[in-house]
């Protein structure tokens, strides 16, 4: 497994479209780190530019202290998984996953069983004779998978590999990739515009807007503590509120006063999930009146839509026997400490 830096990383495809503004990144061996932002925001050029696909305008990218300015890709020890399969239509997958060694012109016995173990290890190796227009979407994805793995390559570049492939079998691949690369040991660098499955995947993770990147870190930090407002909304969080006074001891927002010693910042951010809502107007530290306006019961957990003082939030609330809320009812919102989190 090797490391990669990545500093002040420049490219445009025009003057009017900067694809990536200026990125530092550094991925350490043997991590799965995820590159996760919205459409256009450059990952897909990130990657490109990692495999030597594409040159930036600006900047440098090491793998393994190795400096790689003007290293063609297939001098890279880097490959590259994408969304659409990409395999040989006229091979079957024994020598579609086989290819990569065949070009090192590795010999046929040791190809063999090196392809057989790949495939154990992808669980493709039932399929090994049929020809790619036999398989489903999630084998063609295992099937690249094993290809790209199979000369061992010290960093393996995933371009949204899960995307094309409905949520059930999204969900098993996410968590057998996973394994894998704990297994395996490899630098893996994943690109995800899925929040859900950026947080599920990742030991670290970037979030890119507009070719910057605007926040790296765990999943937890990310969640728990994103920098800015884009990074909060882009984790989903829905209740943001700009600040519109902080005393001493209190914060002021629309939707209340919330009293203790915050940090200094812009926004504040109540997290759905660490709110609690109590029936009618129960007084309290850190307590707000509210009122029902929508309840979206989703089995294991209710989502409810109040209004609070100015302010609209969203409340999660899960189902463990309680009665439900309804709309049109008085609430109260009980503000755990570890419900809030400032943004700087
Ligand atoms: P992502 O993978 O995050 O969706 P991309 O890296 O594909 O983003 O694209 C980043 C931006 O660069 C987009 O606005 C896209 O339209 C533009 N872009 C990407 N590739 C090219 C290209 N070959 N020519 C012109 N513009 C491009
Ligand atoms: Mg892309």
């Amino acid at each position: 497994a090797s490391s990669i830096s990545i500093r002040s990383l420049h490219k445009a495809f025009s003057s009017k479209m900067t694809a990536l503004d200026g990125v530092d990144l550094d991925v350490q061996p043997g991590e799965f780190f995820t590159l996760l932002g919205p459409s256009g925001c450059g990952k897909t050029t990130l990657l490109r530019i990692i495999a030597g696909l594409e040159q930036p305008d600006r900047g440098s990218i090491s793998i393994g202290g190795r400096l790689l300015d003007g290293v063609p890709p297939h001098q890279r020890s880097v490959n590259t998984v994408f969304q659409s399969y990409a395999l040989f239509p006229n091979r079957n997958v024994r020598d579609n996953i086989g290819f990569g060694l065949q070009m090192q012109r590795v010999k046929r016995q040791i190809i063999q069983q090196r392809v057989q173990a790949m495939a154990e290890i992808t669980k493709v190796d039932d399929l090994l004779d049929r020809n790619p227009e036999q398989l489903s979407g999630g084998q063609k994805q295992r099937v690249a998978l094993a290809r790209a793995l199979i000369n061992e390559p010290d960093v393996l570049l995933l371009d949204e590999p899960l995307s094309a492939l409905d949520a059930g079998l999204r969900g098993q691949l996410q968590v057998e990739l996973q394994r894998l690369q704990r297994r395996l040991g490899m630098t893996f660098v994943f690109v995800t515009h899925d929040q859900q499955e950026a947080m599920v995947m990742s030991h670290r993770m970037a979030v890119l807007h507009e070719g910057q990147v605007q926040q790296v870190g765990t999943p937890q930090v990310i969640y728990e503590q994103p920098k800015t407002l884009f990074v909060a909304r882009f984790m989903g969080h829905q209740n943001i509120f700009a600040i519109q006074q902080r005393n001493e001891d209190e914060i002021v927002a629309d939707f209340g006063v919330l009293k203790g010693r915050f940090a200094a910042g812009s926004h504040i951010l109540l997290r759905e999930e660490a709110l609690s809502l109590k029936a009618g107007v129960v007084e309290g530290h850190n307590r707000l009146t509210a009122r029902v306006e929508e309840c979206l019961y989703r089995g294991g957990s209710t989502e409810y839509r109040v209004l609070c003082g100015n302010a609209r939030l969203t409340v999660r609330s899960h189902n463990l026997g309680q009665a439900l809320f309804a709309s049109g009812q008085d609430v109260t919102i009980d503000v755990a400490p570890e419900a809030v989190a400032i943004l700087p």
